[in-house]
């Protein structure tokens, strides 16, 4: 029989999967003695069988009364006992972290009869009906499907009448009033009553927290998340504690460091008086967890020594939700929490130096995309405009875009490619489509644990909150900012999320003092020192090669800064642009022979000064230099534009330019219908008399030019778009012809390797073959992605690429992230088969792919020599070969 029910005795962190992350830690904490309300958990299996046929499965609520039973005998009272009244809470809890996305009901239980018991045993009547109206509210929206602001609206509505600043100004009777309006509320929008039965309360709890895995909301999330759909939720039951029964008791969140900074020391928000969800939702300004220590010393210290228990156990940074019921410190929440990237690196370094865990440990726990982070640019500090607001850093970077008062609105100025920055009072998760669309998000109330800094720090996005100088009227859709200063919708902001700082108009930008020192080698701050560290772990410890992909001295100068050793692709195409189209033009156009040679002649010089440049800055390292791939016509003028130029010469009655006409004519002849599956490649080379010989000439002679200046020049000869091993043959006798020639005038022999690219599916498949004419293999990752596909990257992006990810036909842009089962099974078998055909076949990749992450794990994994990327992101390709190899 399965089993879908476990106490918190049976559970731990490693259960994740069934318990979800929130009862498998709350499982955890209590096998670590710390005070945890005792509770059950239905298992995220019962949530999928319950999603898959829309029935609660067979024998789950039996199990749930078994352990219902358990509790209340525990505890020593019945669930919605009348005069002692047991209360429950029912949450939500998925394998990841999903904060705020699902549902959570409070204070299961409640109904007419208990609570007025919970008033008489608790001696607080409003305390018993802030409860209460918390239930209505909370049970009303999530399970009955009752929209939650008419519920806030009753609520302004009591507010306003009674000139309460806040809830704690209401009374019993007025929170009575609101139940009694709740309920009618309940009444009106659905037909049915909210239930009395406590039973039938935390049945239809549980399921509701089950269904509200696919809440909008929620699907949003995890797609964003890269979080599987088919996980479902958790679900745990557990004895609910007050923090709403006084000034002595309340609710708060803490951090055991800065998870902005990364500096030790317990951080954290406090809210008195008050249940949890009020804590995040901002209905009341939160005070640092300092006060706390004034409030209630022992216990803030109670409360600071669990940290560091947990801390210690987790050997890592946790976030904690606790709640104090008459001087009473309870735990309710803890995970292993979110962090910046600046955090992420100095929190590892600091944990590596406090010997808690090692390097690797260290390594594992930063990522590229931390650091690709830390390199963006940061405001000009010298060049700020007017300072609009100030509020709390909560999650770092520099953003300029326009002011939006809505989710919608910044959706749909997104859309339209605007840059906008979300600006709300405080943000709830229904905002999380804007919160995604916006470059940064801006909150005039709330601290660094609030739902706005908690998903942005997520999600990698600019977040400023609780910007006090502000004041948000997202209905007249403007804010009011220090010295009046009145800011409409549309109007340009930046917003820095490293010092929290607003400012009016676009703020420009500077480099970033990780980018500073991976220029100069600059040590500026401890983030840095910790980047250094890291950088350096994963290069001892990396066995993928990281080259860069660069076209120019200055390209392959600024890679080596950043750690390349190499240029895995240097693409010829520039080189044929510019001033030297003209000579392009002549060389395409050529009528004899001679005609040509002169053009190419010309060209030859040009070239070889490019070459000598690259193979200088890259000195001691391999460049691999791709010989000409796009279709000649890319070099020839625009044909309708010819067109357009000759007809309106003729309408003024002249004679159109000879050049034109000719040009036009060439153009005709080559217009090509796919031209990414036409002329271009290695069959430009095979059919065009002469191109192979002149760049390779440029090549060789640029190697000599090195050899003679003492340098030590390696360059590597790549043809591009192989699909057959004839085909390189016939291009490598070329190559090699040439080489010898240079060697035999100038005395000086040039040896160069000859590869190909691997970017057609048939190379792959026939990668055995082709190993036999190439001493290496470049997998050109983005053509084998369009040529496996069958789809160009200019054409399908903007046309279904979104849909195909609404879809779910791919979680990621297979242009960004390689698509392992398909294209990765093709540089597989090519890398198997090339190796087992020659031994020392040196494999790398020079696609986009060579940068992402993700990918290159799987170059690692499938044995790869090296990656080649742009030079920007050098210094992730290294973190993230090292990760790759831990
Ligand atoms: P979320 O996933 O949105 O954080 P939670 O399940 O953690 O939802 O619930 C939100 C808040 O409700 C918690 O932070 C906590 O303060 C409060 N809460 C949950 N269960 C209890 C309980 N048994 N007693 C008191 N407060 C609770
Ligand atoms: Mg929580
Ligand atoms: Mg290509």
């Amino acid at each position: 029989m399965v089993r879908y029910v476990y106490d918190f005795q049976d559970g731990g962190r490693d259960l994740a999967g069934l318990l979800g992350g929130k009862g498998a830690n709350l499982a955890e904490m209590t096998r670590l003695g710390l005070p945890v309300p005792p509770g059950f958990i239905v298992s995220t299996e019962a949530c999928r069988a319950f999603l898959a046929t829309g029935e609660e499965p067979k024998g789950m609520s039996a199990e749930v009364s078994r352990h219902l039973s358990a509790l209340e005998t525990g505890v020593g009272r019945l669930l919605g006992q009348g005069d002692d009244p047991l209360l429950v809470s029912v949450r939500s809890g998925a394998r990841f972290s999903m904060p705020g996305m699902m549902e959570t009901v409070l204070d299961i239980g409640l109904n007419d009869d208990s609570v007025l018991g919970l008033a008489k045993v608790s001696g607080s009547e409003r305390f018993a009906w802030d409860s209460y109206r918390r239930l209505v509210h909370m049970y009303g929206s999530t399970v009955m499907g009752v929209d939650p602001a008419l519920f806030d609206e009753a609520m302004t509505l009591l507010k306003d009448a009674r000139e309460a600043p806040d809830d704690l100004h209401l009374d019993a009777s007025d929170l009575a009033w609101l139940v009694e309006t709740y309920k009618s509320l309940i009444r009106n929008e659905t037909g049915r009553d909210f239930p009395q039965s406590p039973a039938q309360q935390l049945q239809q709890a549980i399921l509701a927290v089950f269904r509200s895995w696919n809440a909008e909301r929620a699907v949003l999330y995890r797609r964003r998340e890269r979080i599987p759909d088919d996980l479902g939720t958790a679900v745990t039951v557990q004895r609910m504690v007050f923090g709403n029964l006084g000034p002595d008791s309340g609710s708060g969140v803490a951090f055991t460091r800065d998870p902005a900074t990364g500096r030790p020391g317990l951080y954290g928000d406090y809210l008195p008086n008050a249940q949890g969800e009020d804590v995040v939702s901002g209905v009341r300004d939160a005070v640092p967890l300092a006060e706390l220590e004034r409030l209630d010393p022992r216990s803030y210290r109670q409360l600071r020594d669990h940290a560091q228990t947990l801390e210690r156990h987790y050997r890592d940074l946790c976030d904690i939700e606790f709640t104090i019921e008459r001087g009473t410190l309870w735990m309710l929440q803890t995970r292993v929490g979110k962090r910046t990237a600046e955090a992420a690196f100095a929190i590892a370094t600091e944990l590596v130096q406090e010997g808690l865990i090692g390097s690797d440990e260290g390594l594992a726990r930063v990522s590229g995309d931390g650091l690709a982070r830390l390199m963006f640019p940061r405001f000009d500090t010298t060049a700020t405009g007017e300072t609009l607001a100030r509020g709390v850093p909560a999650s770092p970077g520099a953003a300029v875009g326009a002011a939006v008062f809505d989710s919608a609105e910044a959706v749909r100025r997104a859309a339209a490619d605007e840059k906008v920055v979300l600006v709300r009072e405080e943000t709830t998760p229904d905002d999380l489509p804007g919160m995604v669309a916006a470059q940064a998000v801006l909150t005039g109330r709330g601290g660094k644990t609030s739902h706005a800094a908690v998903v942005a720090r997520g999600m990698g996005k600019v977040c400023v909150c609780g910007a006090q100088d502000i004041t948000v009227n997202a209905q007249a859709r403007r804010f009011t900012a220090r010295d009046g200063i009145v800011v409409e919708e549309g109007t340009v902001i930046s917003v820095d999320g490293s010092t929290g700082d607003v400012f009016l108009g676009a703020v420009p930008l500077v480099a970033s003092a990780t980018m500073r020192y991976l220029e100069s080698g600059e040590q500026a701050d401890s983030v840095v020192c910790a980047v250094a560290r890291a950088l350096d772990h994963a290069d001892s410890v990396r066995r993928l090669e990281v080259r860069a992909n660069a076209d120019t001295p200055e390209d392959a100068a600024r890679a080596r800064r950043f750690g390349a050793q190499g240029v895995g692709l240097c693409r010829t195409e520039h080189m044929f642009l510019g001033e030297r189209r003209k000579l392009v033009e002549a060389m395409i156009l050529a009528r004899t022979d001679a005609d040509r040679d002169r053009a190419l002649a010309a060209l030859l010089p040009l070239q070889r000064r490019d070459f000598t440049g690259i193979l200088e800055a890259m000195d001691g390292f391999p460049v691999t230099i791709r010989l000409l791939d796009p279709p000649l016509h890319e070099f020839l003028p625009d044909r309708t534009d010819l067109a357009v130029r000759i007809a309106a010469a003729e309408a003024t009655g002249q004679q159109p330019e000879a050049h034109h006409v000719e040009l036009l004519a060439a153009v005709n002849r080559m217009h090509e219908e796919n031209p990414m599956l036409g002329l271009r490649g290695v069959r430009l080379g095979l059919v065009v008399p002469g191109l192979v010989a002149m760049q390779v000439r440029a090549i060789a002679e640029g190697v000599v030019e090195r050899t003679r200046a003492s340098g030590s020049p390696h360059a590597e000869i790549m043809v591009p778009l192989v699909g057959a091993v004839e085909e390189l043959r016939l291009a490598r006798e070329e190559v090699v012809r040439v080489l010898t020639e240079v060697g035999e005038e100038t005395g000086t022999p040039v040896h160069c390797p000859v590869g190909t690219m691997i970017e057609l599916p048939r190379a792959a498949l026939t990668a055995g073959r082709i190993a036999e004419e190439a001493e290496f293999f470049s997998f050109g990752t983005n053509d084998l992605t369009q040529t496996t596909w069958g789809f160009s990257r200019d054409d399908v992006e903007a046309a279904f690429f979104s849909a195909y990810l609404d879809k779910g036909v791919f979680a990621a842009s297979p242009f960004e992230t390689l698509d392992r089962e398909g294209v990765g099974r093709l540089v597989r078998i090519a890398v198997e088969e090339g190796r087992a055909a020659r031994p020392d076949l040196e494999t790398g990749v020079c696609g986009e792919h060579g940068g992402d992450p993700e990918s290159i794990h799987f170059f690692h994994e499938v044995g790869l020599d090296y990656v080649s990327c742009s030079p920007f992101r050098v210094p992730v390709a290294r973190l993230e070969a090292g990760r790759a190899a831990l």
